[in-house]
């Protein structure tokens, strides 16, 4: 392949995702050479199939709940249903937005970007388009996909990922979700709203499965009061299709059918035939294996985002992004605490978290070393005009700091950026406990929650 690009870029970053981007935009603005090479578009998963449609989709929800709720606050209004089509205008209208503004940004920061499908060809260069780009260092970050089972064939049609549902242009009378993890229960929460008759398929023994248990059973109990339906604890088997659906069976026997059966069991890396491993870059179970640094075992070469086997978040492919840029640049750069990266899923309630989970803890610490705290929501002012339930939960080092925060309930998950500084500024209950919050505020629900632990309790019990 001819090489006649003279131009030797500082850094060649192959995929323009949350990770992807974040480094260009960072290593432009630290005088950094760039090319940023995509192959469709600018945004990736996060902005395009991830994080906003799916906030749009649950958003719309929330205005049909609150519409058919509405005489419970007084006021009188119908809902008459989903006109899916605009629904579907309405979630694309704030894409293309977010879009237009990312590409002026890029371009502002005058990072070459390039169409196409790159591929690594050398420790230092990437193949796209016929062209050669060279590199003194190159980036990989290009993400990941959704994932299937064994036999169980994704048709877009009948049985479809969270990239068909993002599109669908109907609302499915009844669906079955594989996986309630943070993608299976937004779109059950959302699905729900619009009006589906909902069943999450779970093999683990709680939804949110990683979330502190308390978590769990909260929005356990949530869903139930909402009908969405569940089924803990048993795997998948096998999908068969029915005259007009889909039937799902489980290991035990049992069967769910549904319109639609929607397959939410994560996503996997997008590593394959793009010369990763020709260039000797190590890869376990197609993610690209990297230091804390994010640097892989070849040089030349960095990775980041749902790439890498870390948290799969936008947040965490912009910190790590950032990370690459920086190091790049010859910044001091320190690694990533994932556990104080926040966490939110967006459901009818929230779930909002940072730090570790009491059981965690207690693997840590030791059982004896761990003590609890539960604040709430019905002693929260703005929850109760709200109407929303849910509890504050601190976990503590005895005598030291919180080490994790989990909250439940609806809009905790804007609560998280203050527990975030709290669990990363390794803050002592006496010491938030001192900071004053607005009233009436959820953000007070954190306040009570610290004033607790603190031994000086003000709108909750002794
Ligand atoms: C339904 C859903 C909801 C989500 N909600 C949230 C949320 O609320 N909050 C949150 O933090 N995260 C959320 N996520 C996760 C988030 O979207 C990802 O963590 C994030 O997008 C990862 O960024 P990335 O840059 O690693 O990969 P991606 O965003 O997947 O970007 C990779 C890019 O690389 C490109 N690419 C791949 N191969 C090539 C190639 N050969 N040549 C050129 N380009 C290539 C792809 O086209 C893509 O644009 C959600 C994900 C999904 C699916």
């Amino acid at each position: 392949m001819a090489n006649d690009a003279s131009t030797v870029f500082d850094l060649v970053i192959l995929g323009g995702g949350s990770g992807g981007y974040a480094a260009a935009l960072r290593a432009a603005q630290l005088g950094l050479d760039v090319a940023l090479i995509e192959k469709n578009k600018l945004g990736g998963t996060c902005l395009h199939q991830g994080c906003i449609p799916t906030k749009a989709l649950l958003h719309a929800g929330e205005i049909a709940d609150q519409a058919r709720e509405s005489e419970q606050f007084g006021v009188k209004a119908t809902f008459e249903g989903i006109d899916i089509a605009a629904v579907l205008k309405y979630k694309d209208d704030v894409i293309s937005g977010l879009y237009k503004g990312l590409q002026g940004l890029v371009a502002s920061r005058k990072v070459t970007y390039i169409e196409g499908e790159g591929r690594l060809s050398s420790p230092t260069s990437v193949d796209v388009n016929g062209q050669r780009i060279e590199g003194r260092h190159v980036l990989l970050a290009t993400g990941s996909v959704p994932r299937s089972l064994p036999g169980l064939t994704i048709d877009g049609n009948r049985i479809i990922s969270s990239d068909h549902a993002l599109v669908l242009d109907r609302v499915p009378k009844s669906a079955i979700i594989l996986g309630g993890g943070v993608i299976g229960v937004e779109f059950a929460s959302a699905w729900k709203s619009f009006g589906t008759d909902v069943t999450i398929v779970e093999g683990l023994p709680h939804l949110v499965p990683v979330e502190d248990e308390n978590s769990s059973k909260l929005l356990e109990r949530a869903f139930r009061k909402r009908g969405i339906k569940f089924n803990l604890g048993t795997f998948f088997q096998s999908a068969e299709y029915t005259a007009d659906g889909v039937k799902v069976t489980l290991a035990d026997g049992k069967t769910f059918e549904g319109e639609v059966l929607l397959v939410a069991i994560g996503r996997g890396p997008v590593s394959q035939n793009l010369g990763y491993e020709e260039q000797g870059v190590a890869i376990d179970r197609g993610y690209v294996l990297v230091d804390e640094y994010m640097r892989t075992n070849v040089p030349t070469i960095s990775a980041v985002g749902d790439l890498v086997p870390t948290l799969q978040l936008a947040h965490v492919g912009f910190a790590e992004g950032i990370l690459v840029a920086e190091r790049l640049a010859g910044l001091k750069t320190v690694p990533i605490d994932y556990d104080g990266v926040p966490r939110v899923t967006y459901c009818h309630p929230e779930v909002a978290s940072v730090g570790i989970t009491e059981a965690k803890a207690k693997e840590v610490y030791g059982a004896d070393k761990v003590v609890t705290l539960k604040y709430n929501l019905a002693g929260n002012g703005r929850s109760k005009i709200l109407k929303t339930s849910g509890e504050v939960k601190l976990v503590q080092v005895r005598d030291g700091a919180v080490v994790g925060v989990h909250m439940v309930g609806d809009r905790m998950g804007e609560q998280v950026g203050e527990a975030q500084l709290i669990y990363n500024w390794e803050a002592l209950p006496a010491e938030v406990a001192q900071l004053i919050h607005a009233h009436p505020t959820q953000s007070e629900a954190l306040g009570e929650a610290h004033l607790a632990l603190a031994g000086k309790p003000l709108h909750s019990h002794d």
